[in-house]
């Protein structure tokens, strides 16, 4: 009988860019994905420990695992991913039913990892240091056209309220002709859009410069690279760190025509204060100039941002401060989160904690400016035509896809005219109306294909 096996993702990029991994490794060892739990021989629990309540949530999962074991033994319960990296021998101390805890740098040796629990019981690694970039594992990619290329992996920076540094290490960068050889093979598979990944993705390549010669980033010279493999007609990447993002790599954007215009540009606090205290390196007015600078250089540029509301000893004064910034910024889109404890992050042990009835007031208060300006920002779209790169059906079932700028755009219509509009196709929608998280646009008919 065909053995089946059922991924769970818990989590960001890096995550789901390892979950296609995971499956890719089941998939060469003969598995086929099941639909449900129920019917899965392997289980993986692909957790993230940057998300809030990761460990509650894990343990919540592997409670309702419990008693599907202890029915059926066979079945291997594997736990990979940041958590697995951070709770090492906790996990199987609270859950001695789990088979396999991989870390984040061991899950080349996943399936031997599994062999080995048949034979001797419970297996772990948790190893330090990456010896294989998960990219360079076979993958099971969720979509036919696009594709998570990892070009770096770990953090050379301390942000104390980030758990990264901890589970992932410091950077190590995958030399450039590993990631275009990567990027040529998938162009040859029918992938026409590659997002690049890298825990401070502008980074990429500090570390591995000559010894002697100066420390600098070799980002700028990979965005050209992959934006000239034949095929390959949108590149993006995440995430950058807004002190890296220098003029070099604003040129290589604004004169390749492959890199899309969408930047994540994580602000976090607009509070110097808290800035300082989150161990960011720079400042509210540095970050808007950057900002300037950026949408100077590449015109129509869309920006997105990450804010954390309610850091420890954050004041009405601070939380002002980040409003100021939200509405100068002028950012598409935010990603807004209320701070929870991390532990093991120096943050854990700061005092200061805001109470939790403040912390949503002020989130309520910031997403409602948020909304207003993503909205406004997307009115001004409206009777733009855009190319559209369609990724299949949206809610009610008509066809959606994203702009260059990453904007999500619906398109109703007759099916007839969805037809026109297959998952993997580029053509051209004019913007009819908007709303703050997304756009609505009619084919041109004839759809034109671009
Ligand atoms: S730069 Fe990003 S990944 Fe690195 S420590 Fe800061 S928040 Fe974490």
């Amino acid at each position: 009988m065909e053995r089946r096996y059922l991924v769970r993702t818990f989590g960001c990029q890096m995550n789901e860019h390892d979950s296609e991994r995971i499956a890719g490794l089941l998939e060469a060892d003969g598995l086929a994905p099941a639909g449900e739990v129920a019917g899965a021989d392997v289980v993986v629990l692909n957790t993230c420990a940057v998300r809030e309540n990761a460990d509650n949530r894990l343990y919540g999962s592997l409670g309702h695992l419990r008693p599907l074991k202890d029915r059926n033994p066979a079945m291997r319960i594997v736990v990979a991913g940041c958590l697995a990296q951070k709770d090492r021998g906790e996990i199987q101390r609270r859950a001695p039913w789990v088979d396999v805890v991989v870390g984040t740098h061991a899950l080349p040796g996943l399936l031997e990892l599994l062999r080995r629990s048949r034979d001797e019981g419970p297996q772990m690694d948790v190893r330090e240091y990456t010896e294989v970039f998960p990219s360079a594992l076979p993958a099971r990619r969720e979509s036919p056209h696009h594709a998570w290329v990892s070009v770096s992996v770990g953090c050379d920076n301390r942000c104390t309220f980030c758990i990264v540094p901890l589970v992932r290490g410091p950077q190590r960068s995958r030399p450039l002709g590993e990631v275009l050889a990567e990027v040529q093979r998938l162009a040859r598979e029918g992938v026409v859009e590659v997002t690049l990944l890298g825990q401070n993705v502008n980074t990429y390549g500090r570390d591995l410069t000559v010894p002697g010669s100066a420390r600098r980033s070799r980002f700028a010279g990979l965005l050209r690279a992959v934006g000239e493999v034949e095929g390959i007609r949108r590149v993006r990447f995440t995430s950058p760190h807004p002190h890296d993002f220098t003029d070099d790599v604003i040129a290589a954007m604004a004169e390749t025509e492959a890199v899309c215009e969408h930047i994540h540009f994580p602000l976090q606090s607009g509070s110097d204060r808290v800035l300082q205290a989150m161990r960011r390196s720079y400042r509210a007015e540095r970050y808007l100039a950057w900002l300037e600078r950026i949408r100077e250089g590449v015109p129509g540029v869309a920006v997105t941002t990450d804010v954390i509301v309610g850091f420890p000893g954050e004041t009405e004064v601070d939380f002002a401060a980040t409003l100021d910034v939200v509405a100068r910024a002028r950012f598409d889109a935010a990603f807004t989160f209320q701070y929870s404890v991390r532990p093991g992050t120096a943050a854990a042990t700061m005092d200061g904690a805001v109470p939790k009835e403040v912390v949503q007031e002020r989130f309520d208060r910031l997403v409602v400016l948020q909304e207003g300006i993503s909205l406004e920002r997307n009115r001004a779209l409206v009777g733009e035509t855009v190319e559209v790169l369609f990724e299949g059906e949206g809610r009610k079932g008509n066809p959606q896809g994203r702009t260059r700028t990453n904007k999500l755009v619906h398109v109703p219509g007759e099916p007839g005219e969805q037809a026109a509009a297959p998952a993997g196709t580029f053509a051209e929608a004019r913007i009819t109306a908007a709303a703050p998280h997304h756009l609505t646009g009619e084919l041109r008919v004839p759809a034109a294909r671009v």
